[in-house]
């Protein structure tokens, strides 16, 4: 069977272990078979530099590399908490790094793949600590910190992230429609895939005549989300074992 599988918001964490089994299950068992994987995102619950050590994710990187070594062709687009992954991670894994608005074209659909951050324009306070974290020369700089150094600076940002989210109004954290359009306008494309807002959903809408389509991922907190694209059309679906 032809199948194009997209998955985002793993969020793989050492503390949420069944999860990782999941995931890695996932990978073996499904994304084996598949023509193509696409990773849109926070695949990673934290990522500081290719050169640190991460005992905890290498189960998934051995997958990952048995998926591609199948000739399955995998993706990865970077999420706001994973945006250092970098080429050491993708010759370990035979993962291919995409930008972060990429156009793809699947069986003769041309969809744009993001990960959904850079749509939520309302939350002015993320986007303005975005431009800094994206920052390359201030990269350059953290990841000639220690690793220990960029391990507690990760730790303290992620803590500093989860009360911002639990003292913001829920809608200010989903996308703004304009910047949806402006972004699909750009691209020239009527489909858009994204995830980041942990908001799974299919929305339809038109806009001059023509109609668009945004499908969003689910996260994987407590269940497996992931959207499945055949040459018939597409499948939104979340399965359990956790
Ligand atoms: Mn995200």
């Amino acid at each position: 069977m032809q199948e194009t599988l997209f998955v985002s918001d793993i969020h793989l964490d050492a503390k949420r272990s069944a999860v990782v089994d999941l995931f890695n299950q996932f990978l073996l068992q499904r994304a084996l078979h598949a023509d193509a994987l696409y990773i849109l995102g926070d695949l990673f619950e934290y990522w500081i530099g290719d050169d640190a050590p991460y005992q905890e994710y290498q189960d998934t990187f051995n997958a990952l590399k048995r998926v591609t070594e199948n000739n399955v062709s995998v993706y990865f687009l970077h999420g706001n908490r994973d945006f250092l992954v970098a080429q050491r991670f993708a010759e370990q894994t035979g993962v291919r790094l995409i930008s972060e608005e990429y156009v793809a074209t699947i069986y003769d659909q041309t969809i744009l793949l993001m990960h959904g951050d850079t749509l939520c324009t309302d939350d002015t306070a993320y986007q303005n600590f975005r431009k800094k974290t994206h920052n390359k020369f201030l990269q350059w700089l953290v990841l000639l910190l220690p690793v220990k150094t960029r391990l507690n600076l990760a730790e303290k940002l992620r803590n500093t992230s989860t009360q911002a989210v639990a003292e913001k109004p829920a809608d200010i954290m989903d996308v703004n429609q304009h910047a949806v359009e402006a972004a699909l306008t750009r691209n020239k494309t009527t489909q858009l895939i994204h995830g980041h807002t942990h908001r799974p959903g299919i929305h339809e809408f038109s806009l001059n005549k023509q109609s668009y389509k945004r499908t969003v991922l689910g996260d994987w907190y407590t269940q497996g989300s992931v959207l499945s694209v055949t040459p018939e059309g597409m499948n939104l679906q979340s399965f359990s074992e956790i």
